[in-house]
């Protein structure tokens, strides 16, 4: 019988100590290993110099270590990088690198393709293609760091997660949780949790359990306030309708003082008028959030149009008066297809 070899980059750090006290080493040995295979770029159990050379050699042959490198890097004219990466099926992803003044954010992706439909959205159209393990959700953050090192990065490296690339993570649960969990384990990235938010579309059996297991961030792509427009523009609120999320986004476990962001692409003559920003209002009442407001970028695949300048203040205006906290999200790497809802594969 042939003895599949197990991606070590999928395990967690308690699991990796299992598999390792599983070959009779002992457990220190895991917290070495662990370290070493998620310093960024590294995939060879030879170069693990403080390891015994015969653990090295056992674990060449009961496991192996997976590593994204991507195939093609897009980079806009407003310094956002796009990166798609070839995965071992064949099947393709990816992720978006966005250098702000003071801070990176990468944008993960945690599905191929995806199920959910929204009528906006090109990654919707694709349909869903399978749930990337947690080593390909990790490895998307490796590949991005290695890309900073070689050209001689900022410094800054990663320091911001959001789960908003392609796929809704929460229907990828188990992989969602398993790689947050080695991106905050101190022994490999080391990330906050403050640093990491997770979007959803609104799978509201998910989202506590979401805040349960891991102190993350929470994002609900609302762009709607009314079940009608949030229908017909996302099939998901017909399973679970705005009063179910809007109760899902109360009962979320937030740390203190965080809050949820809320986000809301505005288009054109669908949800953008004074009446749907009261509408907003009013729902959100008792919720701990801020808004981003996210004018939507235009496509030859969907027939929505942003709406202009003065109608996206008097709605900004609105919120305001009623005591929220808005972003208006200038849209980001639009000329290589990396802005939210246009990626593709
Ligand atoms: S917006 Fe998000 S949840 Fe909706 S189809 Fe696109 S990727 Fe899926």
């Amino acid at each position: 019988m042939i003895m599949e070899k197990i991606d070590l980059k999928n395990l967690t750090l308690p699991e990796l100590t299992a598999w390792v006290e599983s070959l009779d080493l002992k457990p220190f040995r895991a917290r070495q290993i662990f370290a070493w295979i998620h310093r960024p770029g590294f995939s060879d159990f030879g170069q693990m110099t403080d390891i015994a050379k015969h653990v090295r050699q056992l674990l060449a042959e009961k496991a192996y270590l997976s590593r994204l490198v991507p195939a093609k890097v897009e980079c806009s004219s407003d310094g956002t990088v796009k990166f798609a990466f070839r995965l071992e099926d064949g099947q393709l992803i990816e992720s978006v690198l966005i250098p702000e003044e003071d801070r990176n954010t990468l944008c993960v992706s945690s599905q191929v393709g995806c199920a959910m439909g929204c009528n906006f959205c090109l990654t919707g159209t694709l349909g869903f293609k399978r749930n990337l393990t947690a080593a390909e959700i990790v490895g998307q953050v490796d590949a991005a760091l290695v890309w900073l090192q070689d050209r001689g990065g900022s410094g800054k490296g990663v320091n911001n997660l959001v789960f908003m690339g392609m796929g809704e993570p929460l229907l990828n649960f188990d992989n969602l949780i398993r790689a947050i969990q080695i991106l905050m384990e101190q022994r490999a990235h080391d990330f906050s949790g403050r640093r990491i938010t997770v979007s959803t579309c609104g799978i509201v059996p998910k989202m506590k359990e979401l805040g349960e297991k891991v102190p993350v961030n929470l994002a609900v792509s609302l762009h709607a306030a009314d079940n009608e427009t949030r229908d017909r523009l996302m099939p998901i609120n017909r399973t679970y309708p705005l009063e179910e999320l809007l109760k899902a986004c109360r009962e979320y476990p937030l740390p203190p003082r965080r809050r949820i962001m809320i986000e809301y692409a505005m288009l054109k003559g669908i949800n953008d008028s004074p009446a749907a920003a009261r509408l907003l209002v009013k729902k959100l009442h008792g919720i701990r959030c801020k808004i981003n407001i996210l004018p939507y970028n235009a496509s030859p695949d969907f027939p929505y149009e942003r709406p202009d300048d003065e109608t996206i203040e008097a709605f900004r205006q609105i919120l305001r008066q009623a005591g929220h906290t808005t972003l208006l999200r200038s849209s980001r790497g639009s000329d290589i297809s990396a802005a939210c809802g246009q990626l593709a594969g």
